[in-house]
């Protein structure tokens, strides 16, 4: 398959221009971004990788870093993680808090924001450091020491974070949570003002590619049991109340951010992460999941 003419197809073919949704500005420090910003990377098995625009550039990857928190959480709980988290999309809005009540303080799925919030809960309370051992997981499964929180998007978030901060204490009070409110959001904030670029999120998610082995030093990391309930995860509910459009469009397994990142895995193939900042009503990349759309269609290749 000759990827790079594949990824300069859809180069040629996209731009910003044609897509009409807006940067996230929600998050003060996210609306700072330049809306034309195109970029995109894919990591194959045999360390071939190929790539174009600005690919290389580092974004805030936000909800994507529920994926490797996810991955964290599964590794010190194993299945126990589900009595605390559910396994079902929600078909509402990310920062959605209604379920909560009727469901009785249980989030749907971990890639809701509900849901990362009681992942955050288990770290703050499991491990002694969360945000170095975060830091850790991503540098090592990356082989990257450069990647680093963005300090300045973790403060304007948590300036901003009162959905965020109300859903916690909610499911507090629906006994859900353990830890104080404080140290849980905290760490939430900073997962999400994780800083990466497509090359490194492509080369992060070959995890996922290939049944927990690191890309580089093939070391095992997660068992393939963990791997497999992930994908499943990012398959059903990885793209909030647009996950069933992005698995019609795009057919992978896959997690966006409203940083405008997203991610996508074949199992056992590649992992593909592309970035335009521009988000379409639901919060993913609009020129995002367009690229994606014409990376299947053109190799031909899915999950289906
Ligand atoms: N930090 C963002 C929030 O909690 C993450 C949301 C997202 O990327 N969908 O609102």
């Amino acid at each position: 398959m000759d990827y790079q003419k594949i990824l300069d197809t859809i180069y040629e073919e996209m731009s910003y221009r044609d897509v009409k949704g807006k940067v996230a500005s929600y998050i003060p420090e996210l609306a700072k971004v330049d809306r034309r910003k195109f970029g995109m990377h894919v990591y194959c098995g045999d360390q071939q990788h190929f790539c174009f625009g600005d690919s290389d550039e580092k974004f805030s990857i936000q909800s994507i870093s529920k994926v490797f928190t996810l991955a964290m959480a599964m590794r010190i709980m194993g299945e126990h993680l589900w009595d605390r988290v559910s396994v079902e999309p929600s078909g509402d809005p990310f920062n959605s808090l209604t379920q909560l009540e009727y469901e009785h303080g249980i989030p749907r799925n971990p890639f809701i924001n509900a849901g990362a919030l009681v992942i955050s809960d288990i770290l703050v309370d499991q491990l002694d450091d969360p945000k170095k051992e975060l830091l850790e997981f991503v540098r090592k499964i990356t082989g990257d020491n450069s990647i680093d929180y963005d300090e300045s998007v973790a403060k304007s978030e948590k300036a901003t974070g009162y959905r965020n901060i109300a859903l916690v204490n909610y499911i507090k009070a629906l006994g859900n949570i353990k830890c104080d409110v404080e140290p849980i959001v905290d760490f939430y904030f900073y997962q999400c003002s994780l800083a990466m670029s497509c090359q490194q999120l492509s080369k992060a998610f070959m995890i996922f590619a290939n049944r927990g082995k690191i890309l580089d030093s093939g070391e095992k990391i997660l068992k393939p049991k963990t791997v497999k309930r992930i994908n499943a995860l990012m398959q059903t509910c990885g793209f909030y109340d647009e996950a069933g459009e992005f698995s019609f469009q795009v057919g992978l397994p896959g997690k966006s951010g409203v940083g405008g990142g997203i991610v996508a895995i074949h199992p056992a193939n590649y992992s593909v992460a592309v970035w335009s900042p521009i988000l379409n009503e639901k919060g993913n990349s609009e020129l995002g999941m367009k690229a994606l759309e014409r990376f299947t269609t053109l190799t031909g290749v899915s999950v289906f």
